[in-house]
């Protein structure tokens, strides 16, 4: 997708600071981190949230959480977060899986 800010970013349009890439995913540093550790691992093909997440493509989220699991490193635990929508915040419409860690959490909606 041409105007898409994270196609932009695989695309190398728009610079990133990379954790991980493969010919399928990318991992990368939140520009406005919200915890000590805070990346997002997106998938390379175009699809706009866990909305859009269906038979034809899901191969692609479980590759991701393979490989979160193996890459994040994150001593303690993560919380993985996907915004999906309005309400949810979701301000990227590209898929992406929020990796957060580093500190004890807790949950407010
Ligand atoms: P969401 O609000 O769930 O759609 O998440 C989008 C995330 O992308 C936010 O946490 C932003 O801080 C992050 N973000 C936006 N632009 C960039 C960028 N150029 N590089 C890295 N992260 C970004
Ligand atoms: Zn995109």
């Amino acid at each position: 997708m041409s105007d898409c800010l994270f196609c932009k970013i695989i695309n190398g349009e728009i610079p990133s600071n990379k954790l991980y890439e493969d010919d399928k995913i990318l991992a990368f540093y939140d520009i406005s981190p919200i915890a000590p550790v805070h990346f997002l691992v997106i998938p390379k093909e175009h699809i706009q949230s866990v909305d859009a997440v269906n038979a034809q493509n899901s191969e692609v989220v479980a590759y991701i959480f393979a490989k979160i699991a193996k890459k994040a490193g994150i001593e303690n635990g993560y919380r993985v977060v996907s915004n999906c929508g309005h309400d949810a915040g979701q301000t990227v419409p590209h898929l992406h899986f929020h990796v957060l860690g580093g500190k004890e959490m807790n949950w407010e909606v």
